[in-house]
């Protein structure tokens, strides 16, 4: 990973000056919309400026671009989970985990009731 500024390319500082300037044109159009907060585009928490992410609605590695139509800005745990996936795909992926979760939370009561259930015998 490159740290210092020498070692960029010119197309590599154009990226970072065109993520930066994406994120303060978000953050403005966020706190307008939202009472003065910045929140996340997906999961609405409110986030302070060294927590906002671009997050890009369709991802790099499929052809999504770094401009105003492909990003907004999202929280870190939002962004993470969303990684490298199309917003079908990331929503594809949460009702798969939602499932599970419910899947879980189901079996639960299932225990407790026959653990009263053999208690009483
Ligand atoms: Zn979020």
């Amino acid at each position: 990973m490159k740290v210092h500024v020498e070692e960029l390319t010119p197309e590599e500082i154009e990226l970072c000056t065109r993520r930066h300037e994406l994120k303060m044109l978000l953050r403005e159009q966020s706190k307008a919309t939202n009472g003065g907060r910045i929140a996340c585009t997906y999961c609405r928490c409110d986030m302070t400026n060294s927590q906002m992410h671009l997050s890009h609605i369709v991802p790099p590695s499929q052809g999504g671009q770094t401009d105003a139509e492909n990003v907004v800005l999202s929280c870190g745990q939002c962004c993470d989970s969303k990684f490298g996936r199309t917003l079908d795909g990331w929503l594809q992926k949460l009702d798969t985990m939602r499932a599970e979760v419910c899947r879980l939370l189901n079996q639960q009561p299932r225990k407790q009731e026959q653990a009263t259930a053999e208690a009483a015998a």
